[in-house]
């Protein structure tokens, strides 16, 4: 279905990774150890590295973000083989200049009969619900109450008032989806029963993250994935993509999040922890990489390191398990105040 996906490496083939920012919003801590470890893993075997602009959440993205995330990515010390400022075969390496890749692949699943157009709110999918489940509450099974109700994306934003817009979901199909993560073992997920048909895309073209992440890392040759933990149900949806577009499986590597003294993951009202803005308060970047280091028990408390000191004997299976916490003991490595008090309810 893409003839310009790179062929797939043999299994003792060095690994292709990638750095995949969002330029909605500076580059934080949080985030940087992703990057880091990613980076890691793929270099400490030899391997080669994308870096991929994922702007494609147009309201969020923010201008010049792209350009800062490059410049604090530099800033820590990480480097790529292929990207938007390296060139390289596969590009473009900026999402929204690939439209035309993700609408040929929202045809292929169309012509399958498992891409639609929906036209449901969140409260019709609640009311739908026949039972509350046990996942976060933040996500909810769709029950595929649009499956074979609109011909076109036309006809159903014909349907909805002006001010909303359809989205494009998958028909998943029942049973349980498998990976085996390089980091925390083996994950499975009922989809259809968890998810439900999952959204693609709220773009008429199918630019959407579940797509475009599914359609770049099998063009541009990637055979491992190394992101957030908030990320592994996404994994799951983008594997029942790849099998119904005949796509390869990357191997998928999910690392915890950084969060707060309160568990939450990382927010403005926890300080300041962009990269931009400890570089601007005079930290150095190699007392981040040891903190990035630290949490992920790569080097002692304090430590002051370049990435490619944590290249010898780096490997995937001695990441612990548990978050990274920014605690008052960080906090004082780095300058970040405490946190304002968390707003009322
Ligand atoms: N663009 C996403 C982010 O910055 C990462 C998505 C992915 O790695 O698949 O959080």
């Amino acid at each position: 279905m893409n003839p310009a996906a790179a062929p797939a490496p043999g299994p003792a083939a060095p690994p292709r990774g990638r750095l995949a920012p969002s330029p909605t919003g500076a580059l934080h801590l949080g985030n940087a150890r992703s990057f880091l470890l990613a980076w890691l893993s793929v270099r400490s075997r030899g391997g080669t590295l994308v870096l991929r602009i994922e702007d494609l959440d147009h309201p969020k993205v923010k201008p010049g973000a792209a350009g800062q995330a490059i410049e604090d990515l530099r800033w820590l010390g990480l480097d790529w083989d292929e990207g938007p400022d390296a060139g390289g075969a596969q590009g473009p390496y900026v999402q929204s200049l690939r439209r035309d890749r993700y609408r040929a692949a929202l045809a292929a699943l169309r012509a399958k009969g498992l891409a639609y157009p929906c036209v449901c709110s969140r409260r019709d999918v609640e009311e739908a619900q026949s039972a509350p489940h046990g996942r976060d509450p933040h996500s909810l099974a769709y029950p595929g109450r649009c499956r074979g109700r609109f011909a076109t994306w036309e006809e159903a934003a014909a349907a909805l008032p002006p001010d909303r817009s359809p989205v494009w979901r998958f028909r998943a199909a029942p049973g349980v989806s498998a990976f085996d993560d390089l980091v925390l073992g083996r994950r499975e997920l009922d989809l259809a029963r968890e998810l439900g048909d999952f959204a693609l895309a709220r773009d008429p073209d199918g630019a959407g993250y579940q797509l475009a992440c599914v359609v770049d890392d099998a063009a541009m040759g990637v055979t491992e994935v190394l992101r957030g933990d908030d990320l592994v149900d996404a994994t799951h949806c983008q594997l029942a993509l790849q099998a119904a577009l005949g796509l390869p499986r990357p191997a998928y590597a999910h690392v915890p999040l950084v969060v707060a003294e309160d568990g939450r993951r990382l927010a403005k009202r926890h300080g300041d922890t962009r990269l931009r803005a400890l570089r601007e308060a005079g930290v150095p970047a190699e007392r981040v990489v040891g903190l990035l280091a630290w949490w992920s028990g790569l080097a002692p408390f304090g430590a002051e390191l370049r990435p490619a000191d944590l290249l010898p004997g780096f490997s995937l299976a001695r990441l612990p398990r548990g978050p990274a916490v920014l605690d008052a003991r960080v906090r004082a490595l780095l300058g970040v105040p405490e946190p304002a008090p968390a707003a009322p309810r």
